[in-house]
């Protein structure tokens, strides 16, 4: 059994954090949260009192954390733990961040003799508490290869995609290709709806026809069809819809530096976008189904 150092117990990092300790391995974890902690604690985790106080004689440090600057700051800010770990740690970032991001953070810890690989990760909230991930790394296959011995107690399907930040490529591929899904999907829905259908009745025959995806399986955006999604618990406990955002920002960007074609990104960019500044950007993302609720006929 690994040791292994675990920051960022969100509503990702806090279950992919009780399943290494529930297969065995010592976990030692901070988050900036107090009852992220408690909760950490309370499923086996050992919590403590900062990050730099987590990774005493660790073989692995895994992060979980929103976005590229928390990551950044955890390894190389002021407090870093680039220079506290020892060397030949592999740290392995979960986060999703730009692959820019995750190429650069790589080099700067191989500068202080650490092993690095970006291994963000798919199947939401639900796939986390249930062991379930699959996670696209991004590094040496190796280093790949080593860490199955703590990913394995979290996820069920291990990518490699490549080199440093080729995990980050992958995920951000795949969450601009969800995001169309969700928006088609909440679309579909609204409409029927519209014409006196019952959406649990069009959901399952979408679910048996050629318009069926991910969100109608396991992710329905319309309360009451599925009663574990977040839209049937006030689109709470999920993926935010700023992160969502973030992820298609990251997509843009990646769009811009290579001449890739991404319409359908940019369109769902700017709707995510919108509905976070309308004061939704902290309910999962599939609330976006109530932003193309249908308007009152003129
Ligand atoms: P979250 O906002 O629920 O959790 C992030 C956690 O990081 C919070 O508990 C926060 O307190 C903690 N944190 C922030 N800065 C910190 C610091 N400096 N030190 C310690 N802790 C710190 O986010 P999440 O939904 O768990 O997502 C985490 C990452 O996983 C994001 O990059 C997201 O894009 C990605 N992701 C999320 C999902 C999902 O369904 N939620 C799915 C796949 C990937």
């Amino acid at each position: 059994m690994a040791n292994v150092a675990f920051i960022g117990l969100g509503n990702m990092g806090g279950p992919m954090a009780a399943n290494l300790a529930k297969a065995g391995h010592q976990v030692r974890v901070f988050d900036l949260s107090e009852s992220a902690l408690a909760q950490a604690e309370a499923q086996g985790c050992i919590a403590c009192a900062s990050a730099a106080d987590t990774v005493v004689d660790v073989d692995y440090v895994i992060s979980m954390l929103p976005a590229d600057h928390h990551v950044l700051g955890v390894y190389l800010g002021d407090q870093g733990l680039a220079a506290q770990l020892q060397a030949g740690t592999l740290v392995i970032d979960c986060s999703t961040i730009s692959a820019e991001t995750a190429r650069n953070l790589g080099a700067q810890l191989q500068q202080h003799g650490l092993r690095f690989i970006d291994a963000p990760v798919s199947g939401g909230v639900a796939g986390a508490q249930a062991g379930t991930l699959t996670f696209i790394c991004g590094g040496a296959a190796d280093a790949v290869e080593e860490a199955k011995v703590v990913l394995e107690a979290m996820g069920k399907n291990i990518f490699h995609a490549g080199d440093t930040g080729a995990g980050q490529v992958a995920k951000i591929c795949n969450n601009m290709l969800l995001s169309v899904l969700m928006v088609g999907t909440s679309e579909a829905l609204q409409l029927g709806r519209a014409h006196g259908l019952d959406e649990r009745v069009l959901s399952e025959i979408m679910l048996q026809s050629s318009g069926r995806n991910w969100t109608l399986e396991v992710y329905n955006p319309c309360p009451g069809v599925m009663e574990n999604a977040p839209a049937s618990k006030g689109y709470q406990g999920g993926f935010l819809v700023d992160l969502m955002a973030k992820d298609l920002g990251l997509a843009q960007q990646a769009a811009l530096a290579s001449g890739a074609m991404t319409p359908m990104g940019s369109l769902t960019l700017n709707l995510y976008r919108s509905w976070s500044q309308l004061g939704h950007g902290q309910e999962d993302f599939s609330s976006i189904f109530n932003y193309v609720t249908p308007k009152t006929k003129a």
